[in-house]
């Protein structure tokens, strides 16, 4: 090679990454964070930005349990899709702010899924447990009342549809209890636990944070289930400061 000779003028980078390109890439946020900036998300797609406000640091659930409030749980079971089950246990307090009181995950079977039940039944001072009805709850329905758990009379079915979306009472309706703080959630149980933990109480938070780009969804809507019961059966305080306000019931 002559030593003297020009270069040619090769791109330092592949073509598919001229600036116009990448301008015109830009077009697409989602895409182009993805595909070009590793950003797996962008803050406008997650949709419970407000999740983390009700995050109460050092409190834990231990001390929210203790003021034995009414209990409302949420079941999320096992679809054919899916193989795990969610269940999460919520207090409701005068106020009808929502205090997460438990949650379990497990992929477990009817009789394990009433068992874990009884267990929670024995924990909280349950009031009702609402069951996601994808045609499994008889089942587990039968499981209750073969193994004679006395709580059998307190599940409730609920059957998912349009209604998740719907803004009033689907999950856009708890962005805005989010946003109002009328959720309480104990830190305690996970702040200061590794990235990756697997704790039941970590999968749930990071469920909330980054949904709908999480990889589940379980303990959501178990969190949902248990709300709605709260929102459809906490008997409600005369005088309640938050009367007629950021509480909607139906
Ligand atoms: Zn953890």
């Amino acid at each position: 090679m002559n030593a003297g000779q020009k270069l040619p003028a090769i791109p330092t980078w592949k073509l598919k990454h001229s600036k116009e390109l990448l301008q015109e890439a830009a077009t697409d946020p989602a895409t182009f964070n993805r595909g070009y900036r590793m950003l797996a998300v962008s803050p406008g797609e997650l949709k419970f930005p407000s999740w983390s406000k009700c995050v109460q640091q050092g409190l834990t659930a231990g001390e929210l349990m203790a003021r034995r409030m009414p209990a409302y749980v949420g079941v999320d079971l096992a679809g054919k899709k899916r193989p795990g089950n969610a269940i999460v246990v919520i207090g409701a307090d005068a106020m009808l702010r929502r205090c997460l009181l438990e949650v379990r995950f497990g992929g477990w079977r009817s009789p394990e899924t009433a068992r874990q039940l009884g267990e929670v039944v024995a924990r909280h001072n349950v009031s009702w447990i609402q069951v996601e009805n994808n045609g499994y709850q008889e089942a587990l329905i039968d499981w209750v009342k073969e193994s004679k758990l006395d709580f059998w009379m307190k599940i409730q079915s609920f059957t998912t549809g349009a209604n998740k979306s719907d803004p009033e009472v689907g999950l856009p309706a708890l962005e805005v209890e989010f946003h109002n703080e009328a959720w309480i959630v104990p830190g305690a149980e996970f702040q200061g636990h590794p990235p990756a933990c697997g704790c039941d109480w970590c999968r749930l938070d990071g469920e909330m944070r980054n949904y709908p780009k999480g990889t589940s969804f379980d303990g959501g809507m178990a969190l949902w289930f248990a709300r709605d019961a709260v929102s459809k059966w906490a008997p409600r305080r005369r005088g309640s400061p938050f009367k007629g306000r950021n509480f909607n019931r139906r």
